[in-house]
């Protein structure tokens, strides 16, 4: 079993600093968690205190059934990637898969064994007797990946074990990584900066901002039922649109009212905020890119959502394209059909797909719809 469980984590370093806030997670075994979020929320932080390598101010973290607070981490059970893999560089691909056990004293056959089982997951057979050296950048990874897959841990934790790679590179590890976890069937802990990695790895994705746990939840409910306006304006590329609206209600209609446009919200969506007292008040809307459309089809079918405005620019992108222009001073993005005949500078009208339509407290930042 590797079960994992973060109670109540605090990291404050010696200077003073809290880096990380009453972090609380539950991993159940063969779990892929993704730790995502900007640059210093507390990721490699996190990683580092299951890990072992630093120290936890306070709460409770269990692999098992076992509290490890105090445990080495070289009796944790886990095995860790980092970023940079650093291979013995005058050891073959055999003899840096075979180093920790070796160290451990783990008889040679059975060192044999484990290296050449472990090779074979990895498709690094034909590569033992090289060095490091003559290794491409992907090939050296795997070897890194190698020598945690031979410890057979319970655990593996890799933090940004992908980012000094080109690419095309990545996109070939991250297909990789995917298929490691499912034929060991092991659980992992993931960090990086990386959405397309958090989105396609992870069986669920724990968004940190400032030491702070934002949401935890799959890629794809992280994606449709973002609970905060950072969650929504971070899970996304391009990102979500945000503009202020009033709400205005009639009777059990309700519309937002952004200047001149007002966007009419399908019957839930105008529940909520009525019952959430936000007649009358500001809200933040939020909607992504692909649900604002510019066929007329679309528009004829929702007259209720409709907007206008100049396009600023026309970014063709093969199977699709991006159109930016701004409305009553907000940026915004339309993902349309490559089909479309709206071009730089053109007047165009869309009309937003009401029921993707996301409603955020302005002063909470918390989704009220
Ligand atoms: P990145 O994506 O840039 O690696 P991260 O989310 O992994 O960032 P951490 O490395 O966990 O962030 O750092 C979290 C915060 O703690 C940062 O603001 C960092 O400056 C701070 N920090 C890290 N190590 C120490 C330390 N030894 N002493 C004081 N502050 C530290």
């Amino acid at each position: 079993m590797a079960s994992l469980s973060l109670q109540h984590i605090n990291k404050t370093y010696p200077n003073g600093f809290e880096a990380v806030k009453d972090f609380n997670l539950e991993i159940e075994d063969k779990e892929f968690i993704i730790f995502v979020g900007p640059s210093g929320c507390g990721k490699s932080t996190t990683l580092r205190m299951v890990a072992g390598l630093e120290e936890i101010t306070s709460g409770v973290l269990k692999i098992g059934d076992r509290v490890v607070n105090d445990v080495e981490p070289k009796d944790r059970d886990i095995a860790m990637v980092f970023q940079n893999y650093a291979l013995y560089p005058h050891m073959t691909v055999y003899d840096n898969m075979a180093f920790g056990l070796k160290l451990r004293k783990v008889p040679k056959d059975q060192i044999d064994k484990m290296v050449k089982e472990a090779a074979k997951i990895l498709d690094l057979d034909k590569l033992l007797d090289r060095k490091p050296k003559a290794l491409s950048g992907g090939q050296r990874q795997r070897v890194a990946m190698g020598r945690a897959i031979v410890r057979d841990p319970k655990v593996f934790l890799m933090d940004e074990p992908l980012s000094n790679l080109d690419a095309k590179l990545r996109v070939q590890m991250r297909i990789e990584i995917s298929k490691l976890h499912q034929r060991l069937g092991a659980t992992i802990i993931y960090v990086t900066h990386d959405q397309t990695e958090a989105m396609t790895l992870g069986t669920r994705i724990v968004v940190m901002k400032d030491g702070v746990v934002q949401q935890v939840d799959t890629p794809q409910n992280l994606y449709n039922y973002p609970d905060n306006l950072f969650v929504a304006g971070f899970i996304g590329s391009p990102q979500m649109n945000f503009m202020d609206a009033q709400v205005e209600v009639k009777g059990n209609d309700v519309k937002l009212v952004v200047g001149e446009f007002s966007i009419k919200l399908p019957a839930d969506k105008a529940k909520k905020l009525i019952d959430g007292g936000y007649a009358g008040k500001t809200v933040t809307m939020g909607i992504r890119p692909e649900n604002v459309y510019d066929s007329e089809e679309f528009i004829k079918s929702s007259p209720d959502t409709v907007i206008e405005s100049k396009i600023r620019v026309y970014e063709l992108l093969g199977a699709e394209v991006f159109l930016y222009f701004d409305v009553e001073g907000y940026n915004m993005t339309a993902r349309v059909n490559p089909q479309t005949t709206a071009r730089t500078g053109d007047t165009v009208r869309f009309a937003l797909d009401a029921t993707k339509i996301h409603v955020f407290d302005k002063e909470t930042e918390k989704v009220i719809t």
